[in-house]
């Protein structure tokens, strides 16, 4: 069992509230990401967890183990907890295969299993001689990576581990380290201030804000029905409307959406993601509803490769709205679209 389950963990350094109460459940082999600003108390979070501080108020527990209550407190060493921090921190005189090593203590087959780890966070055997300053950002991370997995954790805490590494490689060691993780059954806690890696890493995400959770839930309930307009707008571009709310539906400048209501009528506030909106070349209604595309035109048009941002105005609102639409077959400024909104509005 590797179940980490914390209650009202609080840290504060003097004044500061780094962590100001926090409860988590992270189940055996699961995939937790938090998410939060710089300073939003991620890396303190992650120092308790670890055993590197104590907090100040709060339980931890894991598995049958009560790792910090009160009093009572197991050291990081006693742990079973991986940790690679921010830096790395790797050893700087020994080689990359002794620092790996060192996560391994005193096995026979440490050769063995210095080449397979390296494998697996997708690291050239060759570099198994060289120093840690003979390495590339990215390849230090990967070695601590390789050194913390060494030790076979039942929790491995990664905090911010890619943020050294460029977008294509730092997709490929995700998913590389995603699949050791799974394979080897061990439960992972990422941090990152990166949104889509939160929303692609993990089965649970937390946005953390002023050192408490300010929402969990899974990927996609989260960027689909946040909490807050902030958490909406941490978690990628939104539509933000005001709308009238009915019995499963809101009434907005883009039509009649269908939307969970939970009771509210009269004025709300709701949310689109960009992508929801579907643009039509001709006039149309969509299957199933009583509602009629809107007219927009097209204002501005930005390029960015795979997709643009297109600017529109919607005539009889005297509003604009920034879509997403491929870039393959964009409209350009002056073209009428006919807007529909696909899935539902979330009301705040
Ligand atoms: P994050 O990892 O989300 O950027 P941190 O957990 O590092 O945030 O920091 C949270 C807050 O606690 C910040 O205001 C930071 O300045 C403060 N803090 C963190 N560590 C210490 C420390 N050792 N001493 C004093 N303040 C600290
Ligand atoms: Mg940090």
């Amino acid at each position: 069992m590797s179940d980490l389950r914390i209650r009202g963990a609080v840290k504060r350094y003097g004044p500061v509230v780094a962590v100001g109460g926090v409860d988590l459940d992270v189940r055996a082999g699961s995939r937790t990401a938090i998410v939060g600003t710089s300073g939003s108390g991620k890396t303190t979070l992650l120092r308790l967890i670890a055993g590197f501080e104590a907090p100040d108020e709060g339980e931890i527990h894991f598995g049958e183990a009560c790792l910090s209550q009160g009093s009572r407190f197991v050291p990081a060493y006693k742990r079973e907890i991986g940790i690679v921090a921010q830096d790395g921190a790797l050893f700087p005189h020994l080689d990359v295969a002794a620092n790996i090593r060192f996560g391994l203590g005193r096995r026979a087959d440490g050769d063995i299993h210095v080449q397979r780890l390296l494998a697996a966070v997708e690291l050239s055997p060759t570099i198994a001689t060289r120093r840690p300053d003979e390495l590339s950002g990215g390849q230090q991370q990967r070695v601590a990576l390789a050194r913390a997995l060494a030790r076979q954790p039942k929790l491995m805490l990664l905090d911010e581990p890619f943020s050294a590494l460029d977008s294509g490689l730092r997709q490929s060691v995700r998913d590389s380290l995603c699949h050791t993780l799974d394979s080897a059954g061990i439960a992972s806690i990422l941090v990152t201030h990166d949104q889509v890696e939160a929303l692609s890493f993990a089965d649970q995400v937390a946005v953390m804000r002023g050192g408490i959770f300010a929402q969990t839930g899974t990927p996609l309930d989260l960027y689909l029905r946040p909490g807050s307009v902030e958490t909406a707008l941490f978690l990628g571009k939104a539509i933000l409307l005001t709308a009238t709310a009915g019995p499963g539906y809101v009434d907005c400048v883009l039509g009649r959406i269908p939307a969970s209501t939970r009771g509210k009528t009269g004025a709300v506030d709701i949310m689109l993601r960009p992508e929801q909106v579907l643009v039509h070349t001709r006039p149309t209604s969509p299957v199933g509803r009583d509602t009629r595309s809107i007219a927009a035109s097209v204002t501005n048009v930005r390029f960015e490769g795979p997709d643009c941002t297109v600017g529109v105005a919607i005539a009889d609102a005297a509003m604009e709205l920034t879509l997403k639409l491929p870039s393959f077959g964009a409209p350009e400024v002056g073209r009428v679209l006919h807007l529909v909104v696909g899935g539902e509005a979330h009301v705040f």
